[in-house]
């Protein structure tokens, strides 16, 4: 295999994927993943909502343009989300009410005939999003890892990258083999930095939060996996039906250094003791748990676009807790700003500021 490619992704989740299988469309591209497979860090543990009003302005606008491409592409299923507010969080209520687009505020008693299963007393305020679905990540990541692949793309796993340095070209030093390619694409996940800092950046300031996860069996003799997700508006627990279980949340934010993740018990049990509080259905037997990082940049907008030293190094990371449902239009967007093409229209008029999103803003 040739060891001379345009361009090196660095990471094989949901982001390095789908850039590189773009790219791959018009330049010898090669990813160089540390794991001995794709997705094995936070693609693959994920929550799979699309949430077209969950994350930041840039996020917002990448996953309303990505909507149209998940769709035709039968990549999501809907399921119907309802939020709800306590009394303590008229706040957070109203200023999602503030922004949010094709949301409707329900009655509580609305929202019980909804969701029979919300205790009395909980919510002061409901709110339903009937434009949500579950996304098939794995069916997602696979696509763009098999357009890769046909593009003509080299995958490269078990090849963690521990130096990269320009000389003419950059040298792309892992614990495979050396590769050399004109430009880097950082896409590292919570490893966004240390691969930065590699490369000689100063780092941007990339925090990886950690949030856990557990699988709980559902109600017995209800169809609950036609529920909606629930959960409150001040993001402290939520839950979704998934694969004939319940996943639920303590939606924790918890600053940690990058690492392979696991779910903190104390946590989860904090987080079900909280949905308990929502929902009259008691958890008796939690099945099984898993931990993820999700990484954000101090103003918590992604990083995307070259490195002012205008040498060749692409950031793509900061994608924090919104990285599968903006994935379709973030991948269409940095392809094109790494071939220095101008932004796809559609993602533009979603309102997208490339300015929010520049690394030059650090
Ligand atoms: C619990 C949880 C729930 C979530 N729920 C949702 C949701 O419902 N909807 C949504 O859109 N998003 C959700 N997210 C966020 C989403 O999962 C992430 O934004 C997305 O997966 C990030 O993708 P990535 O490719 O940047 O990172 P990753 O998937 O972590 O990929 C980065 C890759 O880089 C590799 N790497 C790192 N360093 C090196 C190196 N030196 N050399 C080679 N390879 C390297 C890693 O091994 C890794 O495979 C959730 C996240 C968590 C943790």
């Amino acid at each position: 295999m040739s060891k001379d490619f345009d361009i090196i992704v660095i990471g094989a989740g949901i982001a390095g994927a789908s850039v590189a299988a773009h790219l791959a469309a018009t330049h010898r591209v090669a990813i160089c993943e540390m794991e001995d497979r794709p997705g094995y860090h936070t693609t693959g543990r994920s929550a799979a909502m699309y949430e077209p009003n969950y994350g930041s302005p840039p996020m917002l606008a990448l996953t309303r343009a990505a909507g149209p491409e998940f769709w035709a592409g039968g990549f999501l299923m809907k399921r119907d989300t309802m939020f709800f507010a306590p009394p303590e969080q008229e706040q957070q209520f109203r200023h999602l009410m503030g922004f949010q687009k094709g949301m409707r505020e329900i009655s509580v008693a609305e929202a019980k005939r909804r969701f029979p299963f919300l205790a009395d007393g909980y919510a002061r305020w409901a709110v339903l999003d009937e434009h949500t679905a579950d996304i098939d990540v794995d069916a997602l990541h696979q696509h763009y890892l098999k357009l890769f692949r046909q593009n003509g793309g080299e995958m490269h796993c078990d090849h963690a990258v521990q130096g990269l340095e320009k000389n003419g070209q950059w040298t792309v030093r892992t614990t495979g083999e050396t590769l050399r390619a004109r430009i880097i694409v950082d896409a590292a996940g919570a490893w966004g930095d240390v691969v930065a800092e590699m490369a000689g950046r100063r780092r941007i300031g990339l925090q990886p939060k950690r949030r856990s996860m557990a699988v709980v069996p559902g109600p017995e003799g209800e169809d609950f996996m036609k529920w909606p997700m629930v959960g409150d508006v001040g993001e402290t627990w939520y839950c979704k039906p998934q694969s004939g279980k319940l996943l639920i949340s303590p939606a924790e934010a918890t600053p940690v250094d990058p690492h392979d993740a696991y779910a903190d018990d104390m946590t989860l049990a904090e987080g079900i003791a909280r949905f308990s509080e929502a929902v009259n259905y008691e958890v008796t037997r939690v099945e099984r748990t898993w931990g993820g990082l999700r990484s954000f940049a101090p103003d918590g907008c992604p990083v995307v676009g070259y490195d002012a030293k205008d040498d060749g190094f692409f950031w793509l990371i900061g994608q924090g807790g919104y990285g599968i449902q903006s994935s379709p239009a973030l991948s269409r967007l940095a392809a094109a700003l790494v071939r220095g093409d101008a932004p796809p229209a559609d993602i533009m008029n979603e309102g997208l500021v490339l300015a929010d999103i520049s690394p030059e803003r650090f």
